[in-house]
């Protein structure tokens, strides 16, 4: 079995994957994928028996097959050891006659949590290997960004730049950012949308004078965002887990098909799943949960990718997305691993803004997807409506998945809960019926309705001192990043 990792855009590239996490994004403007990944077979008895820790080393170790046993295991107990408020860091809890897989108990209250505790660990193993240190450039509308910055806070030889939109994030989001502390971070607000952010930091990792300038310190420019392999690989553990609970409760029989649902922006965290089942988890059905902007909903039921829409702004904010980068790595195994037609869909994407797969490439992605779409006004219905229920409060990211859970007949279905509510405190109180102007006071009055008391990550934001107040203009991105880089 090839053990290295090729470019779903040209299969002569053949790199290591702790190059593919140093590198990102491969150099032709594809993504890193491994050709050998349906050829794993996960034990799923051996899965049903072992800590979340030792899971994860598992199947770390089959995806990152050049990291050493001592490695793999000291950067899995450095992420997940009392870094998550659950002990079984992803627990599930069955609302309704779904079962909730809630990945939101990690230090920032978002599911990607689960994956940027591990990717610093992984990236610093790799750039040991190559010695080299790193900057990581991240723009965020939100989430990504405080994620990021927890991960990596006083990870030694990397350091991280943060850049989000001045006025364009919630008042928790902003607090989260503009209070981190450490060493190596830093944040700016950026004077400008997130595209504007995030179009300059695509050019800054191309600009020539500034990547020669890092080299002379030793440093590689890098971003931690979801192309990344070292983000992906940590999320196919946790569809594993949902698994060994199902077989623990006795739901099913070891072996049985489960069906789940995720609420989907740039195409990761399901990605992470099908993943999951080519390694021999059995899945019978994947469901695409989107909310407005539903590209993707589109094109699994017509084949037909087409991102020339208006953008819709939503109170799911993380899924608000028209172009869903990991799509591509789908394409590549359900072609048959075909790189040079992948090129071809991706070019078409990038001149005309859509493509159109191929009947077969279609027939083989329905049969193991379905997909649905919910608006503002359903999600706030739908959180609502599961309040009443169940007494137990989703955020709109979770209702998404849940509703379209809940719309379709496969059972036992899981649904991915990727956000604590308490971070959109306001919209979700307003769903229940109370309008609260107040972030703060928001927060509190949602206490009446959760089962569990507000993360004190969050409660605690409104105290902290402010570290980083300052707001720079696009132009000046370059200027704050260079004088990040150091000897
Ligand atoms: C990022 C995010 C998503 C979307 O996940 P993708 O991997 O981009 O599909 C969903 N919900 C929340 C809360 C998120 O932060």
């Amino acid at each position: 079995m090839n053990k290295n990792y090729e470019s779903t855009r040209d299969n002569s590239i053949n790199i290591t994957s702790k190059q593919a996490i140093l590198n990102g994004i491969s150099d032709d403007g594809g993504l890193y994928v491994w050709p050998g990944l349906d050829e794993v077979s996960i034990d799923l008895s051996q899965i049903c028996s072992q800590t979340y820790q030792e899971n994860a080393f598992t199947i770390l170790s089959a995806l990152l097959p050049d990291y050493t046993e001592e490695e793999l295991k000291d950067c899995i107990s450095n992420a997940y050891t009392n870094t998550f408020a659950a002990a079984d860091v992803t627990p599930v809890r069955k609302v309704g006659d779904v079962y909730v897989l809630e990945l939101f108990h990690g230090p920032t209250s978002a599911f990607k949590d689960v994956a940027l505790t591990l990717l610093p660990q992984l990236m610093q193993k790799a750039l040991r290997s190559a010695n080299q240190k790193a900057l990581i450039l991240t723009a965020t509308s939100g989430d990504t960004g405080k994620a990021a910055l927890s991960g990596f806070k006083d990870v030694d030889d990397i350091d991280i730049c943060v850049f989000y939109p001045h006025n364009k994030v919630s008042a928790i989001q902003y607090r989260q950012m503009a209070t981190q502390e450490g060493k190596n971070v830093k944040v700016y607000a950026i004077e400008g949308n997130f595209d504007d952010a995030q179009s300059q930091v695509k050019k800054l990792f191309l600009d020539e004078e500034l990547n020669a300038y890092a080299k002379e310190h030793a440093t590689l420019l890098t971003s931690a965002n979801s192309i990344n392999v070292g983000r992906l690989v940590p999320q196919v553990v946790y569809y594993f887990e949902s698994y060994k609970y199902l077989v623990n409760q006795g739901v099913i029989q070891l072996g049985e098909e489960v069906s789940f649902s995720v609420p989907t922006g740039n195409f990761g965290d399901v990605l992470a799943g099908y993943y999951a089942s080519l390694m021999g988890l059995p899945v019978k059905k994947f469901y695409v949960a989107s909310n407005a902007n539903k590209v993707l909903t589109d094109f699994i039921s017509t084949g037909t990718y087409d991102r020339n829409r208006e953008f819709i702004q939503t109170i799911s904010p993380s899924m608000d997305i028209l172009i869903s980068s990991n799509l591509e790595r789908l394409l590549y195994y359900m072609s048959g691993k075909d790189t040079a037609l992948i090129k071809e869909y991706m070019d078409s994407l990038s001149k005309t803004g859509k493509y159109t797969v191929s009947a077969e490439i279609l027939e083989k992605i329905q049969a193991k997807f379905g997909c649905g779409y919910v608006d503002d006004t359903k999600t706030k219905q739908v959180i609502k409506e599961t309040y009443d229920e169940t007494k137990i409060v989703l955020d709109p990211h979770t209702a998404i998945g849940y509703s379209v859970a809940k719309e379709n007949v496969e059972r036992p279905i899981v649904s991915l809960a990727t956000a604590s509510p308490y971070k959109f405190s306001q919209d979700v109180l307003a769903a229940l019926g109370v309008e609260e102007k107040d972030e703060w006071k928001a927060m509190k009055l949602l206490t009446e309705y959760c089962q569990d008391p507000a993360p004190v990550q969050l409660a605690c934001l409104e105290e902290k001192e402010i570290l980083h107040k300052d707001v720079i203009s696009v132009e000046q991105m370059k200027v704050v990043v260079k004088e990040q880089i150091h000897d």
